[in-house]
């Protein structure tokens, strides 16, 4: 009877029974795969400063980033669409990017007619950029939608003159060399902290008069913001390229036979006679404070 009732266990679980009953060992799963590093990357000093690896494309001083950005107009640093698109000198592909924009608060318009810009992912993928507080339009075409492709999952719109970010991270399509599409474009889009777009497949470049279908193009283009003759502001522009986590197989996973911690009921013991020992001791953090500043206390 306890033969079958083992039967009915996976074998893993009963290798983890057979290393846990009478032994002090225990198992530790290991994928095989030998990591490097993570690069250091220091954050801004705030969530919206561009860290360390960011290229910036916008500070608040000057659009030398851009082509046509001698055109727009720069007032108290922020940049307002004047003229012409503005694109990117550099190409990108897989990105995290950061923008930050404002409606215009003088209300013209209504629909697609008010607030309208956005941002060209390669030049080719729109994400709306328009004044969706209050003001109803196709919802494909609202804040935040991959124009004419879907609407976002939320309307996060903050009024008119205030400010609202975009956190974009954007991979590539990618094709084969006979053109065809390999891997589609993926946007994950986070709007004033409210997901909007989550890993939404592309279904081609964005076109207001035809139906989105790919066409091969390079591994990185530039990024465009889009004149729709509306006094939209931006500010605190940056991107950073995404680069994937390297790693190289090693073996194959592997379960690892590890000594079972009996250290701890020690650890607790020791724990309880420091708190006796120290009478100022009366918080957690209190008891984690580095040595050093233990020894200022007496
Ligand atoms: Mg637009």
């Amino acid at each position: 009877m306890m033969f079958i009732r083992l039967l009915r266990l996976s074998l893993p679980t009963i290798t983890a029974l057979a290393v846990g009953v009478g032994s002090l060992a225990a198992q530790e799963w290991k994928s095989g795969i030998e990591w490097q590093e993570p690069p250091l990357v220091t954050p801004g000093a705030t969530d919206d400063a561009p860290p360390s690896d960011a290229v910036v494309l916008f500070d608040g001083t000057n659009m030398d980033a851009w082509s046509g950005g001698d055109k727009w107009l720069i007032e108290d640093g922020v940049a307002i669409p004047r003229e012409t698109a503005i694109t990117t000198k550099q190409n990108f592909g897989d990105m995290q990017l950061h923008l930050e924009w404002s409606a215009p608060t003088e209300i013209r318009g209504d629909g697609q007619g008010r607030g309208n810009s956005g941002c060209y992912l390669m030049g080719f993928y729109e994400v709306q950029i328009l004044d969706s507080f209050e003001n109803p339009t196709y919802f494909d075409g609202q804040a935040g939608s991959i124009y004419k492709q879907t609407a976002p999952l939320a309307n996060a719109m903050r009024k008119p003159g205030e400010w609202n970010y975009y956190d974009i991270i954007f991979n590539a399509p990618q094709f084969k060399s006979n053109g065809d599409v390999l891997k589609p474009g993926y946007v994950t889009l986070i709007q004033n902290g409210v997901l909007m777009l989550n890993h939404f497949e592309m279904e081609g470049p964005t076109s207001f008069v035809e139906a989105p279908h790919y066409q091969p193009h390079a591994e990185t283009g530039p990024i465009s913001l889009q004149f729709h003759n509306d006094p939209v502001k931006f500010r605190n522009i940056w991107v950073r390229e995404i680069k994937p986590a390297v790693g190289r197989r090693v073996s194959a996973p592997f379960n690892l036979q590890v000594k079972k911690e009996t250290e701890e009921p020690k650890k607790e013991e020791q724990k309880k006679s420091e708190t006796k020992d120290d009478k100022k001791a009366e918080t957690p953090a209190e008891d984690a404070k580095p040595a050093e500043e233990k020894k200022d206390d007496k």
